[in-house]
C-alpha cells in the first residue's frame, strides 16, 4: 500500500532515507550527550550534510533565501528523521537550520528587519509563549492579560512549558486583550523581547525525553503597539496556524518512528529463539507485527493525504487533527509493542528503542493531547448529524 508520490518526490524520499540508513542509523547511539543534545561535531556535520540535502531552511520560502519545500517534501524529511534518534526529536536537532514561525513573515519590512531576518541568519532565537500553568491543553483559557495603555500594551501573567525560552531572544506571546471574546476575538499576539524589564525565567522543567521547557513570569512589561502582531483578537488564530504545520510534522514524525519499530521488531522477532523456536512463530509476536504493519499503512495514507490536500490549499483542521492523533497513538503503541518484544535487552540504553518509548510517549501530549483531540474531532462528527 502506497500514498501516490509524484516521481520527483519518490527519488527525494529515496536520498533521504539513504541519508538516514547510512549517515544516522548506524551513529545513532553516539551522536547526542547525556542531555540528548546533539554533540557539536555532529551538529556542524550534520548541518553541513543537510545544506548539501536541500534541507537546511526547507521550510523557509524562497523570496527569504530559504528552499520553500512542498509539504509533502516536508512530509518526506520529517518522516525519514523519525526513524532515528540520531538526533533529538525537539526541532530535530535545527538540522533543517532555525525554526521560523509563520507570522514572523508578516511583521512589517521594519520589524521584519528586527525579528525575522536575524532568527533567519542564526543570530536570534525565538520562543513560542501559549502555555501557561492553568491552561496548556486549554489555551482559551489563559490568563496572562496585555492591557492597552496609550502607545504600549502591559502584560502580566505566567507561561509555563516554553521551550528554548532560557535561550531565546524574544517571545512570540499570547495574551488576553478581551476577556469577554477569550479564544473567539479576545486573545492577541505579541513580539516581547526577553530582556524586557519584567521578563524573568522563573523556573525550568527536566523531563523524561530529555526537553527542558521554562517557566517565565511577565510582571508589568511594556510592549509597544507596533509589537503586536497582526490585529488585535487574531493571535488565537495566528497560533493555531502556526500548529497546523506542527501537526504535521508530529503525524509525519509518528509514522517514521512506527516504520521504524516495525523494522527493529521484525529482525529481533526472526533472531530471538525461545522455547526453541524464533519469537516470530509466535501468533502473539505475529499479531503485533501485523497491527503495527496494518495500523502504519493506514497512518502513513492520512498523513500524506493531508498534506497533499493542504498544498493544494485545502486546510482541514479536523483532517490536521485526526492524523497528528492517530499518528501520534500508533508512534507510541508501536515502540511499545517493539520494547515488548525485545524483552529486557529493549528496557537498555544500549538499543534505541527506550528512547523512542519516551519521546513517542510525549507526543501524545505536546501540541495538543489525544484526549482534547479526540473531543474536537466528535465535536465535528456530530455536528454532521
Ligand atoms: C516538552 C514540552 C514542550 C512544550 N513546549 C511548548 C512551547 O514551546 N510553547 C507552548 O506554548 N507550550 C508548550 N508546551 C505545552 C504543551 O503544548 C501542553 O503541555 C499541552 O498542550 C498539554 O497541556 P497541559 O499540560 O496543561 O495539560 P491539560 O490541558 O491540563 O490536560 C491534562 C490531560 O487531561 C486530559 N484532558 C484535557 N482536556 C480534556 C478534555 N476536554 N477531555 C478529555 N480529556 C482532557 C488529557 O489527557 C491531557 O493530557 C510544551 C509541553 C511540553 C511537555
Amino acid at each position: 500500500m502506497e500514498y501516490p508520490l509524484s516521481e520527483e518526490h519518490q527519488l527525494f524520499r529515496e536520498t533521504m532515507k539513504r541519508f538516514v540508513d547510512e549517515e544516522m542509523i548506524p551513529v545513532e547511539m553516539e551522536t547526542c550527550d547525556e542531555d540528548g543534545e546533539l554533540k557539536p561535531d555532529w551538529k556542524e556535520k550534520y548541518h553541513a550534510r543537510a545544506k548539501e540535502l536541500g534541507i537546511w531552511k526547507m521550510e523557509v520560502p524562497e523570496e527569504y533565501g530559504g528552499v520553500g519545500a512542498d509539504l509533502i517534501s516536508l512530509c518526506i524529511v520529517w518522516e525519514q528523521l523519525g526513524r532515528t534518534v540520531a538526533v533529538p526529536t525537539r526541532g530535530l536537532g535545527g538540522i533543517m537550520g532555525p525554526q521560523v514561525r509563520a507570522p514572523l513573515y508578516e511583521l512589517s519590512d521594519e520589524l521584519k528587519e528586527q525579528y525575522l531576518f536575524p532568527v533567519l541568519n542564526g543570530e536570534k532565537r525565538a520562543c513560542f509563549a501559549q502555555s501557561e500553568p492553568d491552561a496548556g491543553g486549554d489555551p482559551g483559557g489563559m490568563r496572562t492579560t496585555a492591557e492597552l495603555k496609550g502607545d504600549h500594551y502591559v502584560i502580566n501573567g505566567t507561561k509555563q512549558w516554553i521551550t528554548e525560552a532560557g535561550n531565546a531572544d524574544f517571545a512570540q506571546l499570547l495574551a488576553v486583550t478581551d476577556k469577554e471574546k477569550g479564544s473567539r476575538g479576545g486573545i492577541s499576539m505579541f513580539l516581547v523581547d526577553m530582556d524586557s524589564p519584567g521578563v524573568t525565567i522563573a523556573g525550568q522543567f527536566d523531563t523524561m525525553m530529555g526537553d527542558k521547557p521554562y517557566i517565565i513570569h511577565f510582571d508589568n512589561v511594556e510592549v509597544p503597539v507596533e509589537k503586536r502582531i497582526g490585529e488585535e483578537g487574531q493571535g488565537f488564530s495566528l497560533g493555531q496556524r502556526f500548529l497546523a504545520n506542527g501537526r504535521l510534522k508530529h503525524g509525519s514524525r509518528g509514522v517514521g518512528t512506527a516504520q521504524r519499530c516495525l523494522d527493529l521488531m521484525c529482525e529481533y522477532a526472526k533472531q530471538r529463539e525461545t522455547f526453541g523456536e524464533p519469537l516470530a512463530n509466535r501468533q502473539a509476536v505475529q499479531w503485533m507485527i501485523t497491527d503495527t504493519y496494518v495500523e502504519l499503512q493506514a497512518a502513513r495514507l492520512m498523513v500524506y493525504n493531508v498534506a497533499d490536500r493542504a498544498a493544494e490549499g485545502n486546510v482541514d483542521r479536523t483532517d490536521g487533527f485526526i492524523q497528528k492523533m492517530y499518528a501520534d497513538e500508533l508512534g507510541f503503541r508501536a515502540a511499545d509493542r517493539c520494547l515488548q518484544i525485545h524483552g529486557g535487552i529493549g528496557l537498555t540504553e544500549d538499543l534505541p528503542i527506550e528512547n523512542f518509548w519516551r519521546q513517542s510517549r510525549s507526543f501524545r501530549i505536546t501540541e495538543g493531547p489525544t484526549e482534547i483531540m479526540k473531543m474536537v474531532i466528535a465535536r465535528n462528527i456530530l455536528r454532521e448529524y
